[in-house]
């Protein structure tokens, strides 16, 4: 079992589905053991049934966002988040359906809506509930409503405590289920470590952070009002990561005050004295970085990801696909291989609108001599003297390049979410298997 695990990520995905599954289930198994005695409509046990499946699924969603690594390499800080919005959004419908049923059953329950003169349970439930519609709404309109990211993800961890604690209350206060002491452990059990994956992720691992200090040695500008931003390890041997991962970085304060970023590494994955950083300056953070002076302090959490071309040795060539600062992983690819002396053709199509914007231009061009490497610009406004491609990169221009044997190499897609979709439809009518595609998203929410 353990070497199949070890080998094959398809296995390794699965078996944390079937974890998740079995946490998400067992605690509803186990409520089965001893039932109370009692005389209660099926639809009754149905509606409890869906308030304890919610319950647990959400308090699963601590365990989702802990970027805990091992879960992580197995699906990629994409696909997980992905998978927390979809079951956050299904336990949400399970813990709304839960008292509709119940209304539904005996409308006398409706006066326990009325939270001055409800027991303490049924106010449990309401705060919950308030909690969880809030982390709903927040979540899905965040930008509408024009939240700032960082005061967003503060009031994300606090709503999400309150929707699980008060939920468990709720359930612990009714006891029906939970009246053996046992289970009222377990399901305790259960919320307490969720609430713990919330304390680790936010006290005790910025104190591991601390312990491993980085320094700014440089600030650079780049074409595309891109920053490289230098940073080296102090007291400590650094880490290296595989190509095309990233890391949170906190700059300048303290990793408790959960200000952190993510980025992609650009430099050498095989060089952990020196990491480098391509940052283009989009907004109030970003923005910041042309005036970080060298010295200054950094703190990373990573690294992160499975956008890597590590996780593909088999693989007889690459084709990569960037959009704009979408090339840093990129980057860090190439830098990387060309250190390795990978024999292995690449193909870079690299999209951008102008030519002045074209991050690493020139670097890109020098790894030619150390790489089998194809570059592609592609220029949406291009310049009169431009003999390159221009326009988008579609079916029409991936069809020219790409190679015969679509099968025969892996695809790293990483560019504005728009093209990546586009990108994505046109690999898929070529015949590129899905499996060989590969994309990083950089708006996380
Ligand atoms: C895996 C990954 C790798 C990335 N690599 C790079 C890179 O190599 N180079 C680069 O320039 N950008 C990269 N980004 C994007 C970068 O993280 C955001 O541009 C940056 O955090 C924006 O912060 P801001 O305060 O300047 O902008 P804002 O205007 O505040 O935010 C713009 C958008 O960025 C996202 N964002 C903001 N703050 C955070 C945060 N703390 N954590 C997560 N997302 C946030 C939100 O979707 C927000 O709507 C990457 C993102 C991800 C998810």
């Amino acid at each position: 079992m353990r070497s199949l695990l070890m080998k094959s990520p398809v296995a390794i995905a699965m078996f944390w589905i079937a974890i998740y599954l079995m946490i998400t289930l067992l605690p509803l198994l186990i409520l089965l053991l001893y039932p109370p005695t009692g005389d209660r409509t099926i639809w009754l046990e149905f509606s409890v049934a869906l308030g304890f499946v919610g319950l647990a699924m959400m308090a699963l969603q601590f365990a989702l966002t802990a970027r805990i690594n091992i879960i992580e390499a197995s699906y990629g800080v994409d696909l997980i988040l992905q998978f927390h919005r979809y079951t956050s959004i299904v336990a949400f419908f399970f813990i709304l359906i839960h008292p509709l049923i119940l209304f539904i059953l005996d409308p006398e329950t409706l006066q326990l809506l009325n939270f001055l003169e409800a027991p303490w349970r049924a106010r449990f439930a309401v705060v919950a509930t308030l909690a969880l519609i809030g982390l709903i709404v927040t979540s899905i309109w965040r930008q509408p409503l024009k939240i700032p990211y960082e005061p967003w993800r503060i009031l994300h961890g606090i709503l999400a405590a309150c929707a699980v604690g008060f939920g468990l209350a709720h359930a612990l206060g009714v006891g029906y289920y939970l009246n053996l002491f046992w289970k009222a452990l377990l399901w305790g059990g259960l919320s307490l470590l969720a609430l713990w994956l919330l304390v680790y992720i936010r006290l005790v691992k910025p104190w591991f952070m601390t312990k491993k200090l980085y320094l700014v040695e440089a600030v650079n500008a780049e074409r595309g009002n891109v920053w490289s931003l230098v940073l080296r390890p102090r007291g400590h041997e650094g880490i290296t990561f595989q190509p095309g991962q990233f890391a949170w970085i906190t700059l300048g304060i303290s990793p408790f005050r959960m200000r952190e970023h993510p980025f992609s590494m650009a430099s050498n994955g095989d060089n952990p004295e020196c990491l480098e950083f391509g940052i283009k300056a989009v907004g109030d953070f970003t923005k910041t970085i042309k005036d970080v002076k060298p010295g200054t302090k950094a703190y990373l959490d990573g690294p992160y990801g499975v956008f890597t071309t590590d996780r593909y040795e088999d693989s007889a060539g690459f084709v990569l696909i960037a959009g704009g600062i979408g090339i840093t992983p990129i980057m860090s690819m190439l830098v990387t291989a060309a250190e390795r002396e990978d024999e292995r053709p690449y193909l870079l199509i690299y999209a951008n609108k102008k030519r002045e914007d074209i991050t690493y231009h020139e670097e890109i061009e020098a790894l030619k001599v150390k790489l089998d490497l194809t570059i592609v610009h592609v220029l949406r406004e291009p310049p009169e003297d431009w003999s390159g491609e221009s326009g988008y990169v579609d079916k029409e221009l991936l069809e020219r390049y790409i190679p015969q044997r679509r099968g025969s190499r892996n695809y790293f897609i990483c560019a504005v979410p728009k093209m990546m979709d586009q990108v994505e439809a046109a690999l898929h009518e070529l015949g590129v298997p899905v499996t060989h595609v590969h994309m990083e998203h950089y708006n996380l929410v």
